[in-house]
């Protein structure tokens, strides 16, 4: 089972581990094919028992609280992406010989011989954003499409559902890349690479590794940040690659395009890399203005959508009508409201430095809502690029401590407000703090920088307090 097609998934024994949002299916689908399936899961909770039982009626094992020890017979692995590659449970399978597969390698080998090609996406911040806008893209050409992956959409869903696609926008993870040794996408983006998940991968280099699987046996193009300046940059992962004959190595920038590449040139996003002769010609596909909102980050974003889009044949005026229709989901430097002049922007998405640093550059004068968990990041990097942008700064949650620390080093001039408490009404005590430092034309922003555990289920219900508590002092 290590390479090759498996066509006879009868009576083979098949470990699941971890129930959730790829468990479930994949269970599903290999207790469809014939397999024997064992599900083992670390946690043993009310909604484990729940997946259990509908999963037991099919006539699947399920065991519950151990994800560690490997069931005797097991002839393949397939887990969910998030697990560690240093459970004891791998190191067994490793011993064993038992082949390990992620979720989306299961999905590419149950995939169907006509099956769609994949257009994939990954980077450290801008994935979602950036595979709904091609979907929207794809779909504004015409094609039958979806956005899925690592966007909560079940890609194995997707391969074996009744519905028929042209074409998938599929988002990777790091996890999910690190586990899928095999598939490969028509086309394929790696937006950014900042240090992130560092302990689960192990180092940046192992990192950087599997965000680069994504662009292995691409055929048609390989898109990266030309504007990167990191080690290793996204240019060099697709140098490393090893691609189709023909494959084309595609950059964006928001400065002016080079030859190859797509960029923006006054207002205008511009593609010199899927037209006739590109050394003189130039396509325009939308203004900035079509992309919304129209910040850096997510122009950036927007170039590797219709990089990608385009790689697959589709029209310039598809690109423009793709991104006019797209509206960004919630908490990514979402517009709540505009008080006494002053507005308030939720981007509570932005749990981590490298998404933080992107929503602040987008803003002249900002007060700042930040803190949570920070991960093991450190701060002076980003406090120090914004810190002649911002009018103050207010703290909430647990590691708060470190980015106090930061703003004293690098912005020791720009007041700041520490709120003492992680309970879920700091919020509102947060934004009643941040109207009282923002002046008119300023913008609050909540650009956490952190996850936000500590005090909110997730980084919705974070945005959700923020946009709560603004709209109380509008009132
Ligand atoms: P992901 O799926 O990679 O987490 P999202 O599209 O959900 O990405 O955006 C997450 C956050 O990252 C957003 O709130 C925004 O602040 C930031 N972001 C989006 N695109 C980029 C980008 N290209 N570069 C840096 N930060 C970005």
């Amino acid at each position: 089972m290590g390479s090759g097609q498996v066509t006879d998934w009868q009576g083979k024994h098949v470990t699941v581990a971890g129930l959730g949002v790829s468990g479930v299916p994949a269970a599903r689908a290999l207790h469809g094919l014939g397999a024997e399936v064992t599900v083992v899961n670390d946690g043993d909770d009310a909604r484990a028992r729940e997946q259990a039982a509908e999963l037991e009626a099919l006539g699947v094992t399920v065991r519950l609280g151990d994800g560690e020890t490997l069931p005797d017979g097991t002839e393949l692995i397939v887990t969910a992406p998030g697990w560690r590659p240093d459970k004891p449970l791998f190191a067994a399978a490793d011993r064993a010989g038992v082949p390990v597969w992620g979720d989306v390698e299961l999905a590419w080998r149950l995939r169907g011989p006509d099956a769609a090609p994949w257009l994939a996406v990954t980077g450290t911040n801008g994935k979602t954003t950036t595979v709904q806008m091609l979907a929207s893209i794809l779909e504004a050409a015409g094609l039958r499409t979806a956005a899925v992956g690592n966007i909560g959409v079940s890609l194995l869903d997707a391969v074996l559902g009744e519905e028929r696609y042209d074409v998938l926008a599929v988002e990777l993870s790091s996890y999910q890349l690190h586990w899928a040794p095999s598939p490969r996408a028509h086309s394929a983006a790696v937006l950014n690479l900042a240090p992130d998940h560092l302990d689960w991968h192990g180092s940046m280099e192992a990192y950087a590794r599997d965000k680069g699987r994504v662009y292995e046996g691409n055929r048609v193009a390989c898109v990266y940040n030309a504007d990167a300046t990191g080690k290793p940059s996204t240019e060099d992962l697709v140098r490393e690659a090893d691609v189709e004959e023909g494959c084309r190595a595609v950059g964006f920038t928001l400065g002016a395009p080079g030859p190859s590449q797509l960029g923006v040139v006054e207002g205008i996003l511009v593609d010199r890399a899927f037209v006739e002769n590109r050394q003189r010609n130039a396509q325009e596909l939308a203004e900035v203005s079509d992309v919304n909102p129209p910040a850096p980050h997510n122009i950036a974003n927007a170039l590797a959508a219709a990089a990608l889009a385009r790689a697959y044949g589709v029209p310039a005026s598809a690109v423009r009508d793709g991104l006019r229709a797209f509206t960004p989901d919630a908490h990514r430097i979402a517009h709540v409201a505009d008080v006494d002049g002053v507005t308030y922007i939720d981007d509570s998405k932005a749990t981590n430095t490298h998404a933080a640093e992107a929503s602040l550059a987008a803003y002249d004068s900002i007060v700042w809502i930040a803190g949570g968990l920070a991960k093991g990041a450190t701060f002076d990097e980003l406090v120090g690029g914004a810190a002649k942008r911002l009018r103050g700064a207010v703290l909430i949650g647990r590691d708060r401590a470190l980015i106090r620390e930061a703003l004293a080093r690098h912005a020791p001039e720009v007041p700041v407000v520490d709120l003492g408490r992680t309970d879920t009404g700091a919020m509102l005590q947060a934004v009643q703090e941040a109207q009282r430092l923002a002046r008119p034309g300023d913008t609050v922003l909540l650009a956490p920088a952190c996850a936000s555990m500590d005090m909110f289920a997730n980084y919705n219900k974070r945005g959700d307090a923020f946009a709560q508590a603004v709209r109380e002092l509008g009132a």
